[in-house]
């Protein structure tokens, strides 16, 4: 079975980049040691240990064929020799790296309209409880309470860095999709009484939609240990770079990723980390952020990486 304890802290490397003077740092999240990395493995191990204390014996989840998260809860399950069924819409079907990693971990897909997913994953948990399994269920992405936990993690990770090394950042950036990743970070600033700057940079959704989730993550998160609650002020939401929404990138984004492999040797996709990244330089751009200590979290998807290699050439 995969290691779902005993993780050491990511590293955290100055990189190439000098936009405005500021130095630039990355926290190499894609480099979580668990099936590619990324948020959806930090996230996931936290579920996957939920699951094991609550004697589940199957995992029921949800995504499309691109997703992070389906890999990593396929591979997870995989390990564990737990059955593992994922609810996917069917407008999604065309074939990715982690489609393909999904179906070599033997998972089961259930297509269905993407209006009919909230039934048919009911469906599916009772139809599982009927046969006598005790199913768990992740939501998609990894979100709720568990999921922010895990970014909580990664603040604090983040704050013991800071400590050792002497460097404190005035700014933390990564991309934000449904809100946990954001929520964690936040919700450890605030607990750490913190003044960092926290920027999600979104690559899909709007506001008010998208910056009310991740308010809504971080009070949910907050009222469970009984923390009072923060106002919306408190979530930097940026929806300037979505472009025409997910999935959609330009120029700017592939010429991004490109500089980054060559300069630093890392890797960005341009989905979520490398479209961010490059909304992250223009909103420095437009705000006239110049010489401070700015951190961007690499949150992983490696596999996109490679899906679009061509495209970044
Ligand atoms: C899912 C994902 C995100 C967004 O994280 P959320 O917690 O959903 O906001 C960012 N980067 C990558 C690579 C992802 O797979």
């Amino acid at each position: 079975m995969l290691n779902l304890t005993n993780y050491s802290a990511t590293p955290i490397q100055l990189i190439t980049e000098n936009l405005n003077n500021n130095n630039f740092y990355m926290k190499r999240d894609d480099l979580f040691p668990l099936s590619f990395g990324g948020n959806k493995a930090r996230k996931a191990v936290h579920f996957f240990k939920d699951m094991i204390s609550n004697n589940a014996d199957c995992i029921v989840t949800y995504g499309s064929n691109a997703s992070n998260h389906c890999r990593v809860v396929a591979n997870i399950a995989a390990s564990m020799k737990v059955p593992c069924y994922i609810v996917s819409p069917n407008q999604s079907d065309s074939q990715t790296f982690n489609s393909e990693m999904v179906k070599l971990f033997n998972a089961s897909i259930i297509k269905c309209p993407i209006e009919e997913v909230n039934t048919t994953i009911k469906k599916k948990l009772k139809e599982l409880k009927l046969q006598g399994y005790i199913p768990y269920f992740i939501p998609g992405g990894g979100h709720g309470d568990i999921g922010t936990k895990a970014y909580l993690e990664v603040y604090r990770e983040i704050v013991e860095f800071e400590r050792t090394s002497g460097v404190q950042f005035d700014y933390i950036f990564h991309t934000t999709g449904t809100g946990t990743t954001q929520a964690g970070l936040v919700c450890g600033k605030i607990l750490g009484n913190d003044e960092k700057k926290i920027v999600g940079i979104s690559n899909a959704r709007r506001n008010p939609y998208g910056g009310k989730v991740v308010l809504e993550s971080i009070n949910s998160y907050l009222g469970s240990i009984g923390a009072p609650e923060i106002s919306k002020d408190e979530v930097v939401f940026i929806d300037a770079y979505t472009l025409e929404g997910y999935g959609k990138y330009n120029v700017g984004i592939l010429n991004t990723i490109e500089n980054i492999l060559r300069q630093d040797g890392i890797p960005l996709d341009p989905i979520y980390t490398g479209k961010s990244f490059w909304g992250m330089k223009e909103y420095i751009k437009s705000n006239g952020i110049k010489d401070k200590n700015v951190l961007f979290i690499h949150t992983g998807g490696t596999p996109l990486f490679f899906n679009h290699l061509k495209e970044i050439k």
